[in-house]
């Protein structure tokens, strides 16, 4: 697998927020967003086996890991065999995706976390996919300004979306006009800051 980072942190963001977590970010990506903050990981990284990469995994009692990017399904079969892996090892694993490739072979090892591109990314999401996400996995809004909340209204309002489902406001932009907006609208959402941008962690 083409790995750019394995490292701990506090999980910033979902169901898991606050959670102590192994991050495993995979290299590579087949988007572009205009407010990308991992940039560094749309290429490069090193190649490793999931033999290798279990055995640098950080050493710790709690068994939560997020698998992210980049785009980690455009690894699909390795990251469907690296999470059966994990999960047999017992830990709880959160994949991070953008929405573009269908995730289905990697949901029974774990939950997934779609984002749905709004305008302000310039980039889109296959909404199609949204029919896929079951109770235990979660879709995020990914939102900058009003154009983006009122995508995502319309998006909630077209598909029954089974998860839990999580309006994250891009770091800078107005966090009290985008809250009066899911109040206002009252959306059946839960606004999230990202608790690791706050804290200044990784
Ligand atoms: S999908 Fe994620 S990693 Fe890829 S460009 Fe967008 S924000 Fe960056």
């Amino acid at each position: 697998m083409i790995i750019s980072e394995i490292f701990r942190s506090i999980q910033g963001e979902g169901t898991e927020q606050g959670r102590p977590c192994t991050f495993i970010r995979l290299a590579g990506c087949n988007l572009s967003c205009r407010w990308c903050d991992t940039r560094y990981s749309q290429q490069g990284g090193r190649s490793l086996t999931i033999e290798e990469l279990i055995s640098v995994l950080p050493h710790v009692k709690g068994k939560y890991a997020c698998i992210t990017g980049g785009e980690p399904l455009l690894q699909r079969d390795e990251l469907a065999h690296l999470a059966e892996r994990l999960w047999r090892e017992g830990y709880r694993i959160d994949i991070e995706t953008n929405g573009t490739i269908d995730f289905a072979p990697v949901q029974p090892y774990a939950s997934i976390c779609m984002d749905v591109k709004c305008p302000s990314s310039g980039e889109e999401s296959d909404l199609s996919l949204l029919s896929g996400i079951r109770s235990e996995d979660s879709v995020k809004f990914v939102v900058n300004d009003e154009e983006d909340c009122l995508y995502a209204e319309e998006v909630l309002e077209k598909y029954n979306i089974r998860g839990s489902i999580f309006f994250s406001p891009v770091n800078g932009s107005d966090y009290q006009s985008i809250a009066c907006f899911v109040q206002e609208h009252d959306l059946p959402v839960r606004y999230q800051l990202q608790l690791h941008r706050l804290l200044g962690v990784p």
